[in-house]
């Protein structure tokens, strides 16, 4: 099993190259053909397994196939629960991108919000958030999720932990109702069973 036979694009390739990755781990080669066909993704991964990666590898290659717009309306988003996470995460983004048109930014609380506006003013493809700042961004007119075609929810169960389900159902109503869903979770408890199932279409499972 390579990367390339995977079916990620020469830019991604040389990125992967780059960090010196030889082969997908088993996330990586169980997630990877499904985002990239298109489908709603449900995985069960641990951090350390490589889901990052797992997602914005293929969530990258679908994104590039068509990066001709001019306004870089907000394509992906990518909600994680913590602000450590969430610039873990646009770290990652970064990397696989160096080689790709695609411009991608992080927003996420405690800090003053104004050089995120301003890189958001800019226009990004891909945004790396965490709820609060990003609802709050959006009340303000400061960014709209009506563009996004792929949805991640990374780490979903400590979403719930930390009480995020109301800002997550809030965030859902922001995007438009077609669109690609992917969904990462270390547990599957019964609430975790019951967003999924309210998030994401006919959903294929993977584990790590
Ligand atoms: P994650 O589970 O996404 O937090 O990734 C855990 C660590 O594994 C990170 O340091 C990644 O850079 C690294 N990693 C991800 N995919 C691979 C791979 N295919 N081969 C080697 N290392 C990887």
């Amino acid at each position: 099993m390579s990367f390339k036979s995977l079916g990620l694009s020469e830019p991604l390739l040389k990125a992967i190259q780059k960090k010196g990755y030889e082969t997908p781990s088993p996330i990586q080669a169980k997630a990877i053909p499904p985002v990239l066909e298109g489908k709603d993704v449900l995985a069960s991964a641990q951090t350390g397994t490589g889901k990052t990666a797992g997602f914005t590898l293929p969530l990258l290659h679908l994104l590039s196939n068509n990066t001709a717009q001019r306004h870089r309306p907000i394509r992906a988003l990518i909600l994680t629960p913590t602000r450590e996470l969430a610039a873990q995460v646009f770290a990652n983004v970064k990397e696989y991108s160096e080689f790709l048109n695609i411009r991608s930014t992080v927003i996420f609380g405690g800090v003053n919000q104004k050089p995120q506006v301003n890189k958001l003013s800019q226009g990004v493809d891909v945004l790396v958030a965490t709820p609060g700042r990003l609802i709050d961004l959006e009340n303000q007119g400061v960014l709209s999720l009506k563009h996004v075609e792929i949805f991640v929810l990374d780490e979903a169960d400590r979403m719930l932990d930390m009480g995020f389900l109301r800002d997550i159902e809030r965030v859902m109503k922001l995007m438009p109702n077609k669109r690609q869903n992917l969904m990462f979770s270390a547990t599957f408890s019964k609430d975790i069973k019951k967003l999924a199932y309210s998030i994401l279409n006919n959903p294929t499972q993977v584990e790590a």
